[in-house]
């Protein structure tokens, strides 16, 4: 069956979408999430993505946001296909620098205006932005959704001429009267808003104070947005920007309201539920494929019980009618088990040097040229070969590149370890002390040569008398200095029979 949203696609000839953030915080999973469904739709479809900030609000919008944005979509592999710049790579537009077209429109919507007015259907409004805000903020804080009072509706002809003689500022509003606006979103299906909660609608005004509803349709209408994809938080802007596509005569593009994000307590996603900017996540150390997966899936189902998709698979398999309505729980577990699949995914080679950026970047190890690199506490020098099994062992158990600095620290530094916690279940310390001389004694006979998993496999098995652990435990946490780690064979294999024996007889010490 083909749906009304795949007849619409027919009907609407190239798909054209954008991302229209505006630069007043730093990326947040929400925007990423928007702006990733964009790009995948039109990837799909072979369409044009366009990337525009909203940055008319001189008080809140700053350019260190609008970096963020940028270049934290660009971490994700997000691009996008026209800007202002000649030939690319593009830029992003910005409504800052778009004033001749809104004049443009500004003289044209100022003539349908006075039309307008002449035919009674709209009339001059002189509030002040100060007293809009005012009622704006008043109406919030009664939990009540702004609406102009019409204050303005009933001037007489002289009141206006008054105002107008003395050069007040004003805005022409639309007398909304008591309509429907209707409109097919993609996701939900009808919205039908009544007109008469909108409240009289401005639609045009002095260029300085260009407003939200009329850049935003006028930007659409010329970069012939073919698709509105965006949050839900917009659909209450919707009806309104469709009257000033109707005040315009022009054409209106599909739209699909993606579902808010929500924490797993099911309240809006928001700093209270941890790191909410994708950098945050970066700088934690999640990998951009993971977080790309893992956000393709905020909202959109696909059609088996696969989660894992490659980015061009994502693309393929992407559709807006399999997105879901109600909210998306971000859950850090799944974001954990993403990255995880992704760090043991990688190639050992690769591993290291995403691993090994990540902990430069840390302070942890330093370059040490073509030998490999150093750690600084101590000053020697790890190799590659090294650091590509320090690795691959500690990618089993890692979430985060963020968790693996203390999760390999005893790979380049001898660990401390508690005398408590060395002796296995009930053993005493000097039963323990007992066993780790005997491990001496097994592993004395193999030659630091052929110190590998293999022959300290072997060579173990003789003190084990059935039971295993109160060999391996103290073993393990005498060469980790931690509860949990990998195995001790994996373990002593890569750091070496030397540095064995040291930290045995260091715990021998410590037992005393
Ligand atoms: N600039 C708006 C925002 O950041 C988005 C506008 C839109 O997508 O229509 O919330």
């Amino acid at each position: 069956m083909i749906s009304a949203y795949q007849e619409s696609l027919g009907g609407m000839g190239e798909v054209r979408v954008r991302m229209a953030p505006s630069p007043t915080g730093f990326l947040h999973i929400g925007t990423a999430r928007t702006a990733l469904f964009n790009w995948l739709f039109a990837r799909k479809y072979n369409g044009v993505f366009v990337m525009r900030i909203e940055d008319t609000d001189p008080e809140r919008s700053q350019k260190i946001y609008e970096k963020d944005i940028v270049e934290g979509l660009k971490l994700l592999g997000i691009d996008w296909d026209e800007g202002p710049d000649v030939g690319g790579p593009y830029g992003p537009y910005r409504q800052s620098e778009r004033g001749e077209v809104y004049a443009k429109y500004l003289t044209q919507l100022q003539e349908f205006a006075q039309k307008l007015v002449d035919e009674n259907k709209a009339y001059h409004c002189f509030c002040s932005q100060e007293e809009l805000m005012a009622a704006h903020q008043d109406m919030e804080a009664r939990g009540e959704i702004y609406r102009y009072s019409g204050k303005c509706r009933g001037l007489g002809p002289e009141q206006v001429k008054e105002n107008m003689d003395q050069g007040k500022p004003f805005a022409v509003r639309l007398k909304v009267g008591n309509e429907k606006v209707a409109f097919e979103d993609v996701i939900r299906g009808t919205i039908e808003t009544s007109t008469d909660q909108l409240g009289d609608i401005a639609i045009s005004r002095g260029l300085d104070g260009a407003l939200y509803n009329y850049s935003v349709v006028i930007d659409d209408h010329e970069m012939k947005i073919s698709h509105v994809i965006r949050g839900e938080d917009h659909i209450p802007n919707t009806p309104k920007q469709i009257l000033v596509q109707r005040a315009f005569g022009w054409e209106q593009p599909i739209y699909a309201h993606l579902p808010l994000i929500l924490g797993t307590d099911r309240t809006k996603l928001s700093k209270r539920h941890g790191a909410t900017s994708l950098k945050d996540y970066i700088g934690q150390g999640y990998l951009p494929e993971a977080l790309l997966n893992f956000l393709s899936l905020l909202g959109w189902h696909p059609s088996g019980d696969r989660e894992v998709f490659l980015t061009q698979e994502l693309i393929s398999e992407f559709s807006l009618d399999r997105v879901q309505k109600g909210g998306a729980i971000f859950n850090i577990v799944k974001l954990n088990w993403f990255n995880n699949y992704y760090l043991r995914k990688k190639s050992v080679a690769d591993l290291r040097e995403t691993a090994v950026a990540f902990l430069v970047q840390d302070g942890f190890l330093e370059p040490a040229g073509e030998n490999g690199y150093r750690y600084p506490q101590t000053g020697t020098i790890a190799t590659p070969a090294y650091l590509e099994s320090v690795f691959a062992l500690a990618v089993e158990r890692l979430n985060t590149l963020g968790e693996l600095k203390d999760a390999i620290r005893y790979f380049f530094e001898d660990p401390s370890c508690e005398a408590s916690m060395i002796p296995w279940k009930q053993m005493t310390r000097d039963e323990t002390r007992g066993i780790l001389k005997r491990i001496k004694e097994v592993f004395d006979k193999v030659s630091p040569d052929e110190f590998g998993k293999e022959k300290i496999t072997v060579a173990l098995e003789e003190l084990y008398q059935g039971d295993k652990g109160h060999v391996l435990w103290p073993l393990r946490v005498v060469l980790s200095g931690k509860e949990a780690s990998p195995p001790p064979f994996d373990i002593a294999a890569i750091v070496g029979k030397d540095t064995v024996m040291r930290r045995i007889d260091n715990a021998i010490q410590t037992l005393l």
